[in-house]
């Protein structure tokens, strides 16, 4: 399937996803298989074993490849496996300058894990002048960073930072997972690398953990591949199919979930209940008119201040009825979570306060019901 010419959402529907050549079937069948039968030994049809490769996994990795507009894609068993495989492929001792505003899991995995192997940083990327005489100071080899970022949905200039990383020869990794390549594709933008939880917006069901890494580099991914292989976290043929399911539906998905947040960001700034709403689609955010340029759409998270404290917070979260207490995002579910207890307790307490993730700090994940429910239901636990 040529790809360049089509849009997102064509792609999504075609590329990867064309019928089954032996039996015209419209959906790919699952290649539930570990192993496959050669000819004579050595002699085989692409397929030895399918932690090497797989033909459903095949499939998903191209359609993601051409969501990301990238050469290669590679999908893992998890987004964290995706991250590891990134830091099992850098040289000993590398400095790291990590985001300080990331995902819990990857601040966790950056300073408990790697910690002994690889030197971290971390630096708030928002501010490009900041950003440029931290990389004078630590010279690394790998700017690491999210936009926007989570909790607080700051954004990131990609396109001039790319700029700087490219002068300073450092590579610069995107997590792109609360975007979607639906509403942003930072290897346009000059990103070499990009990732995503693929257990987020692109399977968007909420029943499925993986990861991808998507780049240009031959020998980077070749490097990278080596290294799953060798490692181990692939994904599962049956996960690579419901990933492939999910991303059909992809742009409806993220168009819904973007006019939704709207709505619910709209009602909650204007609730008295409420001191502060954090959304990039908002022109309360400080960075609306970045978003704005560098975006596609504003996406379905939400952050905001409830009025009190801790014993608030937790009240008003046990009366909602349609949002669901959880961790995780992206899924076709509304869900809401209390990030200095559950998805960042994992970052030190010093810096999550320093962050602004207190006790009345609550984030959503706006599902793509019917924003009127949602509002709603926010409504009556908010009374
Ligand atoms: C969830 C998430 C991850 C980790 O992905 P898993 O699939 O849970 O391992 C990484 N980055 C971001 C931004 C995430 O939201």
């Amino acid at each position: 399937m040529k790809k360049k010419q089509l849009k997102i959402q064509t792609q999504a529907i075609h590329v990867g996803g064309e019928p089954d050549p032996s039996t015209g079937a419209i959906m790919p069948p699952i290649f539930q298989t570990s192993t496959y039968v050669q000819k004579s030994p050595g002699k085989h049809q692409g397929y030895e074993y399918t932690r090497s490769h797989n033909p459903t996994r095949s499939r998903l990795e191209q359609c993601l490849a051409s969501l990301e507009q990238a050469q290669y894609s590679l999908v893992t068993s998890s987004g964290m496996a995706a991250i590891t495989l990134i830091l099992h492929a850098l040289k000993h001792q590398s400095v790291i300058l990590c985001g300080d505003d990331v995902y819990g899991g990857t601040n966790r995995l950056f300073s408990q894990v790697f910690q002994q192997t690889h030197q971290i940083h971390f630096v708030d990327t928002t501010h490009l002048g900041k950003l440029k005489a931290k990389i004078k100071e630590t010279k690394p080899d790998v700017l690491w960073m999210e936009s926007p970022t989570n909790p607080m949905l700051k954004i990131s200039d990609i396109q001039k930072i790319a700029k700087e990383c490219k002068k300073q020869k450092c590579l610069l990794v995107v997590d792109n997972t609360f975007m979607s390549p639906y509403l942003q594709r930072p290897l346009c933008l000059g990103a070499d690398i990009v990732i995503h939880s693929l257990t987020k917006y692109l399977n968007g069901h909420s029943d499925v953990v993986g990861g991808a890494i998507m780049l240009n580099d031959k020998k980077l991914y070749e490097r990278l591949w080596f290294l799953q292989n060798s490692i181990g976290p692939s994904l599962s043929p049956f996960d690579s199919w419901l990933v492939l399911r999910g991303l059909k539906t992809l742009g409806v998905r993220m168009k819904a979930h973007c006019a939704n947040a709207i709505n619910v960001a709209n009602f909650l700034e204007n609730h008295p209940r409420v001191t502060q709403v954090i959304y990039p689609g908002l022109k309360s955010h400080p960075q609306h008119a970045l978003a704005k340029k560098q975006m596609d759409g504003f996406g379905g998270m939400i952050s905001f201040y409830l009025k009190g404290g801790k014993k608030e917070s937790l009240h008003f979260l046990k009366k909602l009825k349609i949002f669901s207490l959880a961790e995780s995002l992206g899924g076709v579910e509304s869900l809401i979570e209390h990030p200095a207890i559950m998805t960042h307790a994992s970052v030190p307490k010093k810096q999550r306060e320093l962050l602004g993730i207190s006790d009345s700090f609550i984030r959503i994940s706006v599902g793509i019901e019917d924003s009127e429910d949602l509002i709603a239901d926010l409504s009556q636990a908010l009374a």
